[in-house]
């Protein structure tokens, strides 16, 4: 059967670490087009406390892990990000209480749990102009290509990621119904949403260390 370990879910936790780091002015420079131009600062400072803990938690089970990093995330980072991102990974590992390993359809579950609390914090609806238009589409791709087109995992990894990074790319012509850029009105028209981007590369990241 198909596993992913709890050394995988440390990979991709170091590995957003380093993407915080290597997109900041990428992500910030999206935010500066449509918001106030902190996106990347924002996921940088969050990760950066995560990356001075992450030692001490290694020991601990998936869940508690990955609650440790959206509490990290929840505590250090300010603006609508914090408690989005917050909220997506302190109830990822609430569907696999205890485990040091999931299955596939677990790991389907934790990414519908994490998505869930995306869309219920921050009311967005696909089409709104926010990380919900990578998240949503990404998460409903990945259970269609699994459990009904029957794709191995990492092939159904693989398409919803590229139907998230499609979701972010249908921000661009469109204005914005929530978070700062809602302001601009048709001004935001032309431009990516920073938080669909970054949903994008976090996508990539699960996909790209999956065995
Ligand atoms: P802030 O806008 O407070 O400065 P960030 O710049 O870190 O926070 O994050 C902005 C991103 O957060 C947006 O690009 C968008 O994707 C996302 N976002 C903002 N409001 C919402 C919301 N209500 N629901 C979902 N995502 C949102
Ligand atoms: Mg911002
Ligand atoms: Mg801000």
């Amino acid at each position: 059967e198909y596993i992913l370990n709890k050394d995988y879910f440390i990979k991709v936790i170091e590995d957003l670490a380093v993407l915080a780091e290597e997109k900041k002015d990428y992500f910030s420079e999206l935010d500066s087009a449509i918001g106030d131009g902190d996106h990347g600062m924002n996921l940088s400072i969050g990760f950066r406390e995560v990356t001075k803990n992450l030692d001490s938690w290694k020991a601990e089970d998936i869940s508690t892990l990955f609650k440790n990093v959206g509490t990290a995330l929840l505590d250090k980072v300010g603006g609508a990000s914090g408690p989005l991102y917050g909220g997506f990974f302190m109830k990822f590992g609430l569907p696999v209480k205890g485990k040091e390993e999931v299955t596939f359809d677990e790991f389907i579950e934790m990414m519908e749990t994490g998505v869930a609390i995306i869309e219920k914090r921050g009311k967005a609806k696909v089409g709104d102009k926010t990380m919900v238009d990578t998240l949503r589409p990404a998460v409903d791709a990945l259970k269609a290509a699994y459990v009904d087109e029957k794709l191995e995992p990492k092939e159904a990894m693989k398409k919803a990621a590229a139907v998230g990074s499609a979701g972010s790319d249908s921000t661009i012509p469109i204005i914005a119904k929530k978070g700062r850029a809602m302001r601009l009105g048709e001004r935001a028209i032309g431009h990516r949403d920073p938080g669909s981007a970054s949903s994008t590369a976090i996508l990539a990241i699960f996909y790209n260390n999956m065995p």
